[in-house]
């Protein structure tokens, strides 16, 4: 058992994010109660049905009352709307947190909506599948995967450190850093190859030689692999678009300049740059294995939904 004791957590959003949070509160025992908030009765249901927590609704603002922690698991673009809900029901001493993967745009949306009398720290766990909806969460999502938190300047050290405490205690590990530099990491490292990946799988979509069926049976060639991060939810997913614009905007850039490299020495024969760049991007994956975020086997080791 944890020492990180929440009296109650309201978690606002139950699909894979708020779903793997309510099951890591609950077996690592870091709540007295679990609130849980979503906006419609269909997914409140099944999270009631899958006993994720101990009280529901779908008025975000009962599930804050007397909430010391609350995290907001919806897509970014509904981060202002759910800010301006919740912000008359918060405990004086609540620390509000989120998990959206972009932080400026979040900040600009919740900050302004929420009492001074309050611990806002935006953060966002570096953990995820391609799966959505309360079914899909599982307690060990967030084991060692990086959990970025961006504080604002006036954010009090001890709640910084409450906070960090609660994502090590649901497996994270804690780094923190400006808004605008975590938005430029992830335009990289998330919001390009998903852009990429929807980009590919919707080009062989629209060629017409290329059946359903052939891109089907010989997917396991390559396509296989960007089909699984372009069957990610298009809701997150374009709500990640128009708010990271300017840092997503800015990578695409840099990668189509990469790209007519590419194509410039796939053109003139020119095996040694595509020897060497393929030789240092290799060399990448190996880090990633190394530093544990990732398994070398050949289906990537991802748990399907529902293990
Ligand atoms: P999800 O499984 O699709 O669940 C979304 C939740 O938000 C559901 O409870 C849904 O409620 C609610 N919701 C949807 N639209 C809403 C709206 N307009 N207003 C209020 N609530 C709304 O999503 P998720 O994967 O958990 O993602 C949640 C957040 O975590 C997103 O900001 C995402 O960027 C971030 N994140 C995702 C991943 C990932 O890999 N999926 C990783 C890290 C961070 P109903 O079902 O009741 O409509």
């Amino acid at each position: 058992m944890s020492d990180v004791k929440f009296d109650k957590i309201a978690l606002i959003g139950i699909g894979l994010i708020g779903s793997s949070l309510a099951r890591v509160i609950r077996e690592k025992k870091l709540a007295k109660h679990i609130a849980i908030a979503t906006r419609s009765e269909k997914t409140l249901a099944r999270a009631r049905e899958l006993n994720l927590g101990d009280s529901y609704a779908t008025d975000n603002a009962t599930a804050v009352k007397d909430a010391d922690l609350v995290i907001v698991s919806v897509p970014v673009g509904a981060s202002g709307a759910v800010a301006h809900d919740i912000a008359p029901a918060l405990k004086e001493g609540a620390i509000v947190t989120d998990a959206g993967s972009t932080k400026s745009s979040v900040i600009a949306q919740m900050a302004p909506e929420l009492p001074a009398y309050v611990h806002f720290i935006p953060g966002h766990p570096i953990a995820g599948t391609e799966y959505s909806g309360p079914d899909s969460g599982f307690s060990t999502l967030f084991v060692n995967r990086w959990c970025i938190l961006t504080p604002l300047p006036d954010t009090e050290k001890t709640a910084l450190k409450k906070l960090e405490s609660f994502w090590t205690a649901c497996g994270s590990k804690i780094d923190t850093m400006t808004p605008e530099h975590h938005d430029l990491v992830l335009a990289i490292v998330s919001h390009l190859p998903h852009i990429i990946a929807y980009n590919i799988v919707g080009t062989a979509s629209d060629l017409e030689k290329v059946t359903n069926s052939e891109v089907i049976a010989y997917s396991a060639s390559g396509f296989r692999d960007f089909t699984r991060l372009a069957a990610s939810d298009p809701t997150m997913w374009r709500d990640v678009c128009l708010h990271n614009r300017d840092a997503i905007l800015e990578m695409l850039g840099r990668f189509s300049e990469d790209l007519s490299a590419l194509q410039r020495a796939i053109r003139w024969g020119d095996g040694e740059a595509l020897f060497d760049l393929f030789t240092r991007t290799r060399a990448i994956r190996r880090d990633i294995i190394e530093a544990g975020q990732e398994v070398d086997a050949p289906d990537f080791g991802r748990r399907k939904a529902g293990n």
